[in-house]
């Protein structure tokens, strides 16, 4: 089948994914951005049960099971200054380089035929972005973004299902950092 070589769309540079949403990096993120940083993760993490985020859906494979709660890994964000990494003065995404690949990849959307193989990319419709359309996005550059980031999803999954079968009645999900960041300083 034939795929389209471009979407349309332009980044206006509102900042709603960046104040408005949240965002969710895969341990790998999290690795690039310590490098970036030399933060410790505990310094830009925060772990956010059910009811403090939407449209993630309940069968998720990346929430982080400790007891009776459920639990995902996500950037810190202030209800009304956004990411903790949006700096409040130039409005700019200051670890630009190191950023997640979801940050990259919004608000775009993979689109699959019926049996499952890639047949391009969307919007999405459903985010809050104004989706401009004065402009043209590499399928070739996003789809390249798009398959990074799922590899990076599985190993993230594959750790969480470990995460989760350990039955220590004291497990806290900030204990999940320590299963792929040793605290040991990170060299770039
Ligand atoms: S919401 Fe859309 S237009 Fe606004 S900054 Fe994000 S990607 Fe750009
Ligand atoms: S990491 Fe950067 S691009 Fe991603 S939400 Fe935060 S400020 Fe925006």
């Amino acid at each position: 089948m034939r795929t389209n070589q471009t979407v349309r769309f332009k980044c206006h540079h509102c900042l709603h994914c960046c104040t408005d949403v949240v965002a969710l990096p895969t341990p790998w993120d999290v690795v690039q951005i310590v490098r970036q940083t030399g933060r410790h993760p505990d310094e830009f993490i925060e772990f956010l049960t059910p009811d403090e985020i939407s449209n993630v859906d309940e069968d998720d494979p990346t929430w982080l099971i400790c007891g009776d709660e459920r639990y995902l890994m996500a950037l810190q964000r202030d209800s009304k200054t956004g990411c903790i990494f949006l700096d409040q003065y130039t409005r700019a995404c200051t670890i630009y380089e190191a950023r997640p690949l979801l940050c990259r990849l919004f608000p775009f959307r993979v689109k699959e035929t019926r049996d499952g193989s890639f047949r391009g990319f969307a919007l999405h419709n459903d985010t809050g972005c104004p989706l401009h359309r004065n402009g043209t996005v590499a399928v070739h550059d996003l789809r390249a973004l798009y398959e990074r980031d799922m590899k990076h999803q599985e190993d993230y999954e594959d750790l969480v299902k470990v995460f989760n079968r350990q039955t220590d009645p004291d497990k806290r999900p900030e204990d999940f950092i320590s299963m792929f960041y040793l605290k040991q300083p990170v060299s770039s």
